[in-house]
């Protein structure tokens, strides 16, 4: 059983996928693909030893270790040549890491751009759709979901041979989600734009050059978020 906001990325999985998971931690995510046959082949893939062996114990307890296949590596370095990828998870990492972990997956060459790419920052979804409009990957669904008192956003990306262009809006709020303009992505703002309204109160009587500019940068924000809520 899958949280809310694992079950949403699983479910953008297509079927028979060969499926990289990357951060896998317990592997909860390519198990339940490999027990629903979701998938044909799936690389869980972890850094950290401690969640790696936990990896390893639930793959081999849900009987999957045919399909789901752990590896101790950094980032993209889990994935070999033979193992055919066309799909990539990265969830529950801020959006800095996840760009990090494709920008050496690329210069690496484990990745080829052919691999549809499901990932789901907690955190910095603006870099990270920043970072991939610049590496040529469109935008090309979204997804928001509210799990357990907080939000989450799910982005879907392929490669392009030309670059996609998104305006600081669709940057800020996702392409995708800006159109649906769900009841979600309001509330995920409303939210926000109250933390910064409290901020920018407790700021002040700031005086500081550094503060000037956090202050400018928050109420930047301020104003595009005005535009949507
Ligand atoms: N993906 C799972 C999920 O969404 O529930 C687990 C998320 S967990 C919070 C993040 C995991 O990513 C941790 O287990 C961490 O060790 C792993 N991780 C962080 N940086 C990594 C990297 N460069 N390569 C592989 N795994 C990494």
């Amino acid at each position: 059983h899958l949280s809310k906001r694992l079950q949403t990325v699983a479910n953008q999985v297509p079927l028979n996928s060969r499926l990289a998971d990357i951060g896998s931690d317990h592997a909860y995510l390519p198990i339940y693909l490999a027990q629903n046959h979701l998938v044909d082949f799936a690389v869980a893939g972890e850094v950290v030893r401690g969640p790696f062996q936990n990896a390893e114990y639930e793959i081999n307890s849900a009987n999957v270790n045919s399909i789901v296949h752990p590896r101790l590596a950094d980032g993209l370095d889990a994935i070999r040549p033979s193992d055919d990828i066309n799909v990539i998870t990265i969830a529950g990492m801020g959006g800095n890491l996840i760009h990090r972990i494709l920008e050496r997956g690329i210069k690496l060459h484990r990745i080829n751009g052919n691999e549809k790419l499901i990932l789901q920052p907690n955190i910095g979804e603006y870099g990270l759709r920043k970072w991939l409009m610049e590496h040529y990957y469109q935008i090309s669904d979204e997804k928001i979901v509210v799990d357990d008192h907080h939000i989450y956003e799910i982005l879907i990306a392929n490669k392009m041979h030309a670059k996609p262009f998104y305006t600081e809006d669709e940057l800020y709020f996702g392409p995708v989600l800006l159109k649906k303009h769900s009841s979600a992505l309001l509330q995920k703002y409303k939210d926000a734009y109250q933390r910064m309204q409290s901020v920018i109160h407790q700021m002040k009587f700031a005086r500081s050059k550094q503060a000037k500019i956090k202050i400018q940068m928050i109420k930047a924000q301020m104003k595009l978020i005005q535009s949507l809520i």
